[in-house]
């Protein structure tokens, strides 16, 4: 009986990317900043789904899609415990950890108004990643500091659309 409802709750995909070891809560906001949530194909998520590990997790399953590297990182940013899937022939093809990269661009905004990667100079932002876990990332050009829950994220193909979401903590 266990099996089987372990097996309602976590659907088997026949090809795409299962996001598991989603900080809990988190799922809905890794939809939205990745633009997954635009996505046409199936996606499942499970929220606040138990977990021997950390007690509870989100896990996202979109059929047929596959990330890119933007995706995978604004990822790690907000849940550096996730894993990726990849899935084909529903067998586990290959599986990853996300990785928080030590310098991340373009994904975030710097909110200091007078910092240079906000003028009409053609800069991208930069920031250094200090601490992962509580993550503490600092502003390469005004060098301000700023801790998960303070992060203003951004993308550069939709410039227009700033996630300004707040993190649950
Ligand atoms: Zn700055």
């Amino acid at each position: 009986m266990k099996m089987m409802e372990e097996k309602l709750k976590i659907d088997k995909i026949s090809k795409g990317t299962v996001i598991d070891h989603i900080e809990a809560g988190y799922a809905l906001t890794i939809l939205g900043l990745t633009g997954l949530d635009e996505s046409k194909n199936l996606i499942t998520i499970g929220v606040n789904v138990s977990s021997k590990k950390y007690q509870t997790k989100d896990i996202i399953k979109i059929e047929n899609v596959f990330l890119n590297e933007t995706q995978m990182q604004q990822i790690s940013i907000l849940s550096p415990n996730a894993s990726i899937s990849l899935i084909e022939n529903y067998k586990v093809i290959e599986k990853k950890k996300v990785k928080i990269p030590k310098i991340i661009k373009k994904l975030i905004l710097c909110v200091n108004q007078t910092c240079i990667s906000n003028s009409d100079e053609p800069i991208n932002s930069e920031f250094l990643v200090l601490e992962e876990k509580p993550l503490k990332i600092q502003c390469v050009y005004c060098e301000r500091i700023y801790k998960l829950e303070e992060i203003v994220f951004t993308s550069k193909e939709k410039k227009e659309k700033i996630v300004k979401q707040r993190i649950q903590l």
